[in-house]
């Protein structure tokens, strides 16, 4: 079993980048967190309403919840390559991660892709950004638009959007405690002597996949 790691900061081309290596390798499995949730809101789940709920009052959504999305996805898929987007996002996150791997898969974490970039451009890129609100694809007025005008490429949905927390300060806070997340896993995976692969994030969109699909193959 292999384990790919994705870290990076919001607007750092991550959910892009997860999305084409998903594409690009029918092997390999996406653990996009971002995604379990929306699917729990969704369907209405008890623990979809426990999210709307954090999501509304800003608060972090329990980690047990989380690591127990996770675990459950795990079991599911018949796969023996996986690429985690958006979890784990803790340092507890990653224990449990390691735990789980250890225990039930005989497997560990095969290496993390760090997605580095400052975080002046990510203000640059947040503040421009366009969400949709039915399959949570991301587009930027600047560096990203859609092809059609107020269309989004991936869904077809209208409902696109600009998120109210998208504005300097509140954008400043969030990527701050990212950045201080980001760092913490990073060190623990140091530490634990996992391979650290450095991804130039502040490329364009072709060359930052290109660096990725090189880094998977070292690995394949
Ligand atoms: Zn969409």
């Amino acid at each position: 079993m292999r384990n790919f790691i994705l870290i990076g900061l919001p607007a750092s081309g991550k959910g892009t980048q997860a999305t084409f290596i998903a594409t690009q390798y029918p092997e390999i499995r996406l653990l996009s967190m971002g995604n379990l949730l929306r699917n729990e809101v969704r369907n209405s789940t008890e623990l979809g309403s426990l999210i709307q709920k954090s999501m509304l009052s800003g608060s972090l959504i329990n980690s047990e919840h989380i690591n127990s999305l996770a675990e459950q996805f795990l079991a599911k898929e018949q796969v023996n390559m996986f690429l985690y987007d958006g979890y784990p996002r803790t340092v507890s996150q990653a224990v449990f991660l390691n735990d789980l791997l250890n225990n039930k898969y005989k497997s560990e974490i095969t290496a993390v892709f760090y997605m580095n970039i400052p975080s002046e451009i990510v203000f640059d890129r947040m503040l421009g950004r366009l969400n949709c609100r039915d399959c949570g694809a991301v587009f930027n007025l600047k560096s990203n638009p859609p092809k059609q005008d107020g269309l989004c490429d991936v869904c077809g949905s209208m409902n696109l959007f600009i998120r109210p927390d998208d504005a300097r300060h509140i954008v400043e806070k969030r990527v701050a405690k990212a950045q201080t997340n980001n760092n913490e896993l990073l060190d623990f995976y140091r530490s634990s002597n996992i391979k650290i692969i450095d991804i130039d994030a502040t490329n364009d969109i072709v060359h930052v996949s290109a660096a990725l699909k090189y880094s998977i193959n070292l690995f394949h």
